[in-house]
């Protein structure tokens, strides 16, 4: 029996389950097709020792009343029942360099972001008040980050430059390292990121910084929940290897690897921008928009060590950690040397639910690139599709892990004491359980000198098929997000968009 449906969402990444919300919500029937175990992609967990962990979501900002995200998850009608846990507000990230004791704080609030500066930074008051303004007007000129309001990019601040901007802002140089330290958060390449990814990055965490209790999975298991409230279909184990047109180059349906298949009048691809130009077929697809794509470099991948550690041994904090092993490294990080990996990592602490004064587990990522884990890359190993990968993978993993934890002892000496078991993710692991080239971390790196080269239209040539996710958008929860209602406003109109978030506010504000 083939369905149909009016909208099918490939993948079930954040953008694809956002998108089918907000189409399942306008009354079209729609179905979603997982090719994973879990949905979710980016924000699933996994459960080990009976701890839960996040593979690719630690946190999330704008989420406080009257933010965006909170906004928007207020549409989605998950914002109520979201648990969530505030970071500290006078530092959620803190960035450190080298054997130096201190961490230099990104706090909450733009007032008190510049106040918890100036107390390292004294003279430096003024310069951080310009950066706090323009990193502000900045994202008020991005579409749909006022919720609504702005139609267009403002194409000349597309082309600004991070570094170039920083260096103008403060001639400190350790200054200029502390703002830029949390660039792992988008993959920071000093010579090309755009300064709009640094703003908006940042905006959102110092608007607010929240972690999800019991991880990022929590997200999608309420979207899910609200999507067949409102009689969506969502599959897993259903991996779409096949795209058939009809006579008039539309796609007509799908069939997944089990021979399912899938008819519907419109869809949308949450996954990979080159997955999906290989199911579409390079004869449907100009030439100059396959070599474009096929030319974009993509973000560093990442590996990242998840510490058990033995009950109330270590102590909890409500923040991130993000180390350089000195100052300049913040500039090129990703461009590491294999010998002395990690040069840098972001560590984030869970605190243990019975005694949250105590984590009960660590999680240390670095940068990696995919050639690190090449020699493996035929080996295919997640939970829908079980294959070991053999003792050497292990042996390299562990080595890794090893590594990460010498260096963590340079910051926390006793740690090894605390751990109680490791467990590890690779590059492998992410382009397994997400399907992204070379498991990079938030799709490709945008170029200030050429902005519009990784810019794409959620419309493709193909008439009916629409794109969404983090390969060709901002990435981010918030990202993404507002990437989806973007998505949906090309199938639905921008004037429904608008007029169903301007309902929500002004209900929101009565409230
Ligand atoms: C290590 C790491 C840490 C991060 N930390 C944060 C953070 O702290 N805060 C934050 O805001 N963001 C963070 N992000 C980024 C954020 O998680 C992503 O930008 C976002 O979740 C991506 O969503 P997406 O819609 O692009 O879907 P993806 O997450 O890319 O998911 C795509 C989905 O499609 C599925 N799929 C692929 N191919 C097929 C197919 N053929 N058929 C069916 N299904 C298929 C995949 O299995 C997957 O479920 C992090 C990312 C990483 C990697």
């Amino acid at each position: 029996m083939k369905k149909e449906y009016d909208i099918l969402v490939i993948g079930s990444g954040l953008g694809g389950l956002v998108s089918a919300l907000i189409l399942a919500k306008e009354g079209l029937k729609v179905c979603v097709l997982e090719k994973n175990n879990q949905y979710g992609g980016n924000l699933q967990t996994f459960s080990r020792d009976k701890l839960i962990f996040d593979t690719g979501v630690h946190y999330l900002g704008g989420l406080s009343k009257g933010q965006n995200l909170h906004q928007f998850f207020s549409y989605l009608e998950i914002m109520e029942e979201l648990e969530l846990h505030k970071m500290d507000e006078d530092g959620s990230d803190r960035i450190s360099f080298g054997n130096e004791s201190i961490e230099y704080p990104h706090a909450q609030g733009y007032e008190n972001f510049v106040e918890q500066l100036i107390a390292h930074f004294p003279n430096e008051k003024q310069n951080l008040e310009n950066y706090c303004e323009e990193i502000q007007y900045v994202c008020a000129q991005f579409p749909r980050y006022q919720v609504v309001g702005k139609d267009n990019y403002n194409e000349e601040i597309l082309h600004l430059n991070t570094k170039r901007f920083i260096e103008s802002v403060t001639q400190d140089k350790k200054l200029q390292a502390v703002l830029l330290g949390s660039n792992f958060l988008y993959g920071g390449d000093s010579e090309n990121t755009p300064f709009y990814v640094h703003a908006l990055t940042v905006n959102s965490y110092i608007q607010s910084a929240y972690k999800c209790i019991k991880g990022g999975s929590q997200i999608t298991k309420l979207l899910i929940k609200k999507l067949r409230q409102y009689g969506a279909e969502v599959h897993k184990h259903s991996e779409v290897s096949e795209f058939i047109f009809n006579e008039n180059n539309k796609l007509s349906s799908v069939k997944t690897k089990s021979g399912k298949e899938y008819i519907a009048g419109k869809f949308i691809s949450n996954i990979e921008i080159r997955s999906v130009m290989k199911l579409i077929g390079e004869d449907r697809l100009r030439k100059s928009f396959s070599n474009r794509v096929m030319s974009w470099a993509p973000v560093s991948s990442c590996f990242s060590v998840y510490l058990v550690l033995k009950p109330h041994t270590f102590p909890s904090f409500n923040y991130n950690i993000y180390h350089y092993s000195s100052e300049e490294m913040v500039w090129n990080a990703f461009r590491y040397s294999k010998e002395n990996w990690p040069e840098t990592y972001m560590l984030s602490s869970t605190a243990s639910k019975h005694h949250p004064d105590y984590a009960e587990s660590l999680t240390a990522i670095s940068y990696m690139d995919f050639d690190e884990v090449k020699s493996w890359e035929k080996t295919i190993n997640t939970v829908a599709e079980e294959h070991e990968r053999g003792l050497k993978y292990e042996e390299f993993k562990m080595g890794k892990a090893e590594k990460m934890i010498s260096a963590l002892e340079k910051k926390i000496p006793n740690l090894r004491h605390s751990i109680q078991n490791i467990y590890t993710s690779s590059p492998l692991s992410y382009r397994d359980y997400i399907g992204s080239f070379e498991g990079n971390m938030y799709g490709y790196m945008k170029n200030s000198d050429n902005p519009l080269k990784t810019m794409v239209s959620p419309r493709t040539k193909i008439d009916n098929l629409f794109l969404t996710g983090q390969s060709v958008n901002m990435h981010g929860i918030l990202g993404v997000t507002i990437g989806a209602f973007n998505t949906c406003a090309e199938i639905l109109g921008k004037e429904i968009i608008d007029k169903r978030l301007k309902q929500m506010i002004k209900m929101n504000e009565k409230k």
